[in-house]
């Protein structure tokens, strides 16, 4: 089956392409000659995703998927939460907003955290959703070079590497994306 990945961001798209299996051909907006921004106004992490499908799906007459993706640190209030992206501003940069987020972190002795991922699909003009949720803290510094967004300063629970530390293979098998990813492709293949 053909099937659209409703992202513009390249790391979500290499992680995503790894997992899946050779019978679910995966097709990228670049593919389908998509270039525009697709909205993410919601506020709440699973009306974005809805909202990003909904968006291709009134373009192209394709089963598509998306993702959206919130970090929550419950020192913080759940804070970045939906507001991941741009924590420190409109300019959504990554780098911004880690040091946002380890200043804000300074005194506080709670630095767990959790990654939320939802994958809205749409097959037929109705949505079914999938989550998953990775649990770990934030470090003191930034380690790894590999990654995108957070992963330099997120440790998942079990480890002594933070994201950015990890081969896509490692962190697929235990991230957000991951595990929400293996419940879409188990419905796709049923
Ligand atoms: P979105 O899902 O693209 O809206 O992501 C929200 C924010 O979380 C952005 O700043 C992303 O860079 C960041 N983010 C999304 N997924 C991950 C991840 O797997 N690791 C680290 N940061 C992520």
């Amino acid at each position: 089956m053909d099937i659209i990945f409703a992202t513009h961001n390249k790391n979500k798209l290499k992680e995503v392409q790894i997992m899946m299996p050779p019978h679910i051909k995966l097709l990228s907006l670049e593919d389908i000659g998509m270039n525009e921004d697709i909205p993410e106004t919601s506020p709440t992490i699973s009306g974005n995703a809805i909202q990003k499908v909904q968006f291709i799906r009134t373009r192209y007459n394709l089963p598509v998927f998306a993702d959206d993706t919130g970090l929550e640190v419950p020192s913080l209030n759940n804070a970045p939460g939906v507001y991941s992206a741009r924590y420190a501003g409109e300019q959504k940069n990554s780098q911004d907003n880690m040091n946002l987020l380890l200043q804000n972190l300074e005194n506080k002795k709670d630095r767990s955290a959790r990654f939320i991922t939802v994958f809205a699909l749409d097959m037929e003009h109705s949505q079914t959703i999938f989550e998953g949720v990775c649990k770990g803290m934030i470090t003191e510094q930034r380690m790894g070079e590999d990654g995108f967004g957070y992963d330099p300063i997120f440790m998942p629970h079990g480890f002594d590497k933070t994201f950015a530390q990890m081969s896509l293979t490692e962190k697929g098998e235990i991230s957000h994306r991951g595990i929400a990813l293996k419940k879409l492709i188990t419905y796709l293949s049923e």
